[in-house]
């Protein structure tokens, strides 16, 4: 699949494809990362070996009906540096830690959840509501969360409103 194409629809800008598999309702993007590391980012020697990998499976943006899962065989790396004990697998820059879906995936629903329930929108894209509330209560987490007070030592109250009129 073409590279831009990638990129463009799915964000996937490090990445190539290596297999596209149809089945059923839903398309499987096979996806590696284009070049492998070679500098350990922990002692900056090139040192890097490959130690094994796994694949992980991520819900990507939908194609109309259809259900679209990025499919990535994620390469893990260990530096052969003696004073270095770095062992770690690459990094995925589409979506955060465990997370079973891609950031786009995560702002399409946070769009849709403004005018559908989570059950509406669950149906809609085939994927659990458990899925569909993560993303919901991530998304609030995110922008209500409070702003750190460590190191505050006294808080003013101002004068201030619940209500307007209040
Ligand atoms: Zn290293």
């Amino acid at each position: 699949m073409n590279s831009s194409f990638l990129y463009h629809a799915w964000g996937l800008y490090n990445h190539k494809c290596t297999r596209e598999e149809y089945k059923g309702n839903t398309i499987i993007l096979h996806v590696e990362s284009k070049e492998r590391q070679k500098v350990c980012p922990q002692c900056g020697h090139s040192h890097l070996v490959k130690n094994g990998f796994r694949v992980r499976d991520f819900i990507g943006l939908p194609i109309g009906g259809k259900k679209l899962i990025i499919r990535m065989k994620v390469q893990r790396y260990k530096c052969k540096n003696k004073e270095c004990d770095y062992d770690r697998q690459e990094a995925i820059p589409f979506a955060t830690g465990s997370r079973s879906y891609t950031h786009r995936f995560a702002k399409y629903v946070v769009g849709l959840l403004k005018g559908m329930t989570l059950k509406d929108t669950a149906n809609l894209l085939g994927v659990s509501w458990d899925t569909i509330k993560e993303i919901h209560a991530n998304h609030l987490e995110h922008r209500y969360s409070l702003p750190s007070l460590d190191g505050v030592e006294s808080i003013a109250i101002d004068e201030f409103a619940v209500r307007k009129g209040n």
